[in-house]
């Protein structure tokens, strides 16, 4: 459906985006992550037709768009401050497009009807003011702007990230239930790696303009493909030298001593797993607790490492700091760079 075939991009000396090769299928809901300043926005401003690129192909539906107007791509995008027009009603906002097109009156408003019904706008809604509506209710008012015109393709610019945070994680369901019932191509930009994960079909994980990984959220969270990745999605441990000398010498001979290593908290056991198990025993102390509610964060200093271990809440009784503590660790969960 989209395809991005060596795309640079170029604001005067400075090279955004050096080279970027991607593909979107139909029906995706697919994910641009990475730190500010990495080149998401610039690459969906690309596809969008906002920018030229310097070098590079953009493909839509199989047919070069990169030189395309962007009325002419068939996408709809929804920026993070939703770029609503404050002095029109709700209804005279997602009518715009309509009205530029030339759309008679009638048909005008059974679409405006139809798309508010899908984003769960009332028509009481429909007759107020955008500004008297709060930033949820908002952001649908964009998404219903974006899609009352049948694009084929929607692009959303962190559109959750002026909410609150409950509202935020709300939003996340209904706008993933939303695309998966259009079945409408999505590309998504955020530098929030929960929302990532929960929201998406694939992801591409960029930094400095470069996509380091694209996959899954479980291939980008589990089989995290460089450092970058698997530091920048989902906390980390950084196993000290000594732990992996430690685990190599019982066991762990499919580790390298050399390489910097890596193991995610909910990895780690504080209790002698049960059955046949590879994981070996380390002792060690711990340092601290803290409480979460549905989990609680331990660490424990063992062989020059500070290791983060996540334990349910009611997963047992609660180990005090300075007390002696074991940690089970399968070498296979540990990932090396
Ligand atoms: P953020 O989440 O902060 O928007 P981002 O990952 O979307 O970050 P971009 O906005 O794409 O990053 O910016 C990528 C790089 O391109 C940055 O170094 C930025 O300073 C630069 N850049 C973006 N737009 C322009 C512009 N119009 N003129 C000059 N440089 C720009």
């Amino acid at each position: 459906m989209i395809r991005f075939e060596n795309v640079e991009v170029s604001f005067g000396e400075k090279i955004a985006i050096p080279d970027l090769n991607l593909e979107i299928e139909q029906g995706e809901f697919f994910t641009l992550l990475g730190p500010s300043g990495c080149g998401k926005t610039t690459a969906l401003r690309t596809l969008a037709g906002f920018i030229e690129p310097s070098r590079g192909e953009i493909y839509i539906d199989g047919k070069v768009a990169t030189r395309l107007p962007s009325e002419k791509r068939s996408v709809g995008m929804v920026f993070q401050n939703y770029a609503l027009f404050p002095s029109m009603s709700v209804r005279e906002n997602i009518a715009f497009g309509l009205r530029v097109r030339k759309t008679r009156k009638a048909e005008t408003a059974l679409l405006v009807d139809e798309i508010a019904a899908q984003v769960e706008l009332t028509s009481e809604q429909l007759a107020k003011n955008v500004s008297e509506l709060s930033g949820g209710q908002q952001q649908r008012v964009a998404i219903a702007r974006a899609l009352v015109l049948k694009p084929r393709i929607l692009l959303l610019d962190e559109p959750l990230s002026n909410l609150d945070a409950k509202l935020r994680v709300q939003l996340r369901e209904q706008l993933k239930n939303l695309q998966r019932e259009l079945g409408i191509t999505t590309v998504y930009v955020t530098h929030d790696q929960e929302e990532a994960l929960t929201m998406s079909d694939r992801i591409a994980v960029f930094n400095h303009g470069v996509v380091e990984q694209v996959g899954t959220p479980e291939e980008i969270y589990n089989r995290s493909g460089t450092e970058f990745v698997c530091t920048f999605v989902g906390a980390m441990n950084r196993l000290s030298g000594d732990v992996v000398h430690q685990l190599r010498q019982r066991g762990g001979t499919g580790l390298a001593a050399a390489k910097t290593s890596y193991l995610r908290l909910e990895k780690v056991s504080l209790h002698a797993p049960t059955g046949a198990t590879a994981a070996i025993r380390l002792d060690g102390v711990v340092a601290g607790r803290s409480y979460h509610g549905s989990h609680s964060t331990y660490t424990i200093d063992s062989h020059g490492s500070s290791i983060r271990a996540l334990v349910p809440e009611g997963g047992g009784c609660p180990l005090e700091p300075g007390s002696a503590a074991q940690l089970y660790i399968d070498p296979s969960s540990v990932l090396q760079y």
